[in-house]
């Protein structure tokens, strides 16, 4: 069984990686020129390092890293050895390609299976893989998954929303798989349709790609009265199945830490920062043949904890990523993320879990607008409920939004497919 691995005592798995690490390290030295000269230029050689208790002493990657070395200098064995490529596309220049050896997608494919399970899927389920096929890992990462778990699959991809609201009837779904607003947008077109989800055997939504705070899965579980499970994962590292939620507590994402190592450090400074503090996560491949990847920069803000989970697990855990270093917003000095102004106003009742931000300049000023949706069911003033959100905002953001806009319910455009953008910079 590959998941008695995520049970044993934390000593038991430190074995594990240290022996993982140094390999992947020794790997990555004598394979890929890019780590044997950041290595060489940190003084750092492939016998310096006995354990991820060493593993500070290895330079970090970014995802410059990764478009400086395109098309694939980052790849540690000869492209004969590869058997598949993804890519994942950057809002700017060229993609980030990533390969896989034969062992590497049956490693995928196991920690896709684990991801599922501890989510709660088993064998009999059905699940209906809402996730884009193609280059973006999404789609195939879970599509192997359910596979090795033994589901029942249906590779529907991502977007044809009538067809997936069919499905969801007459087939039976039992699991949905896609990113939390596309579960949100299905909910709606469910209701357009007259159609009660709830009435249906769909129980979970395994949800990923985006960030995605507690009220918006509050909102998940509630409009399609389902258990929202949050997975994690990116291409650079693997793909979808990185860590997970376990459908049980739904306290923090279990890491494969057998697989991926997680440290978090400062974004500023890279400094490692102690278990329970905020900060970038960095994440180490221990077992990756094509792309052994040495402490990458994934650039998502949380924190890691550790001790025993509800569910018997005893992985570390990483809390739900709320927010990316790129996605921090600098209005007149002042940092923000999107997700402080998702939870204020998902938290507000009579809001519905849609929002824009509106970035601009006036002048030599920023100017922040805000927009959000009244709730369908709302009945009270909307001038009340606009001073309410207008006073939290206030007081979360320490400053106060030059305009703020509660819409009429449907008032912001939808988007079927792809990870939702809320956020426009026009300055
Ligand atoms: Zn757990």
């Amino acid at each position: 069984m590959p998941t008695d691995i995520e049970y044993v005592s934390p000593a038991e798995r430190r074995g594990l990686q240290d022996e993982r690490l140094r390999d992947t390290v020794e790997h990555a030295y004598e394979n890929v020129p890019f780590y044997r000269e950041a290595m060489d230029d940190a003084g750092v050689h492939p016998d310096d390092v006995d354990g991820v208790a060493d593993i500070d002493k290895l330079p970090t990657t970014t995802k410059e890293d990764f478009r400086d070395t395109y098309p694939d200098g980052l790849f540690a064995v000869p492209r004969e050895d590869v058997a598949r490529v993804h890519a994942s596309s950057g809002t700017t220049g060229k993609p980030k390609i990533v390969g896989y050896t034969e062992s590497d997608l049956d490693v995928w494919a196991e920690v896709a299976d684990r991801s599922l399970r501890a989510a709660g899927v088993t064998d009999t389920d059905t699940v209906q893989n809402a996730y884009g096929y193609g280059l973006f890992t999404g789609g195939l990462g879970i599509h192997m998954g359910a596979e090795r778990l033994g589901a029942e699959l249906i590779p529907i991809g991502g977007g044809n929303t009538d067809r997936q609201l069919d499905f969801l009837e007459d087939l039976g779904s039992d699991v949905l798989t896609c990113t939390p607003s596309y579960a949100l947008y299905l909910a709606e077109r469910a209701a357009d349709r007259g159609v009660a989800l709830s009435d249906l055997p769909l129980s979970t939504v395994v949800f990923g790609a985006e960030p995605c705070t507690d009220p918006m899965r509050d909102a998940i579980e509630e409009r399609l009265d389902v258990d929202g499970v949050d997975i994690y994962g990116l291409s650079e590292i693997i793909g979808p199945g990185v860590a997970v939620e376990c459908v049980e507590a739904k306290d923090g994402l279990h890491v494969w830490d057998d697989r991926f190592y997680p440290e978090v450090v400062d974004p500023d400074t890279g400094e490692v920062l102690p278990e329970g503090e905020e900060g970038e996560l960095v994440l180490t491949t221990l077992s990756k043949e094509a792309l052994p990847v040495l402490r990458y920069r994934t650039g998502d803000m949380t924190t890691l904890t550790s001790g025993e989970c509800d569910c018997g697990r005893t992985t570390v855990r990483m809390d739900n990523v709320t927010g990316r270093t790129d996605d921090l917003l600098i209005v007149r000095g002042v940092n923000c993320y999107p997700s402080e102004i998702e939870a204020v106003a998902l938290d507000t009742e009579g809001v519905a879990p849609h929002y824009r931000i509106d970035l601009r300049r006036d002048g030599e000023l920023d100017r922040i607008e805000i927009t959000v949706e009244r709730a369908d069911d709302f009945d009270g003033d909307p001038e009340a409920l606009h001073d309410t959100l207008l006073s939290r905002l206030s007081s979360v953001l320490s400053f106060t939004p030059d305009d703020l806009t509660v819409a009429p319910p449907g008032g912001i455009d939808r988007q079927a497919t792809g990870k939702v953008k809320r956020v426009f910079d026009h300055r």
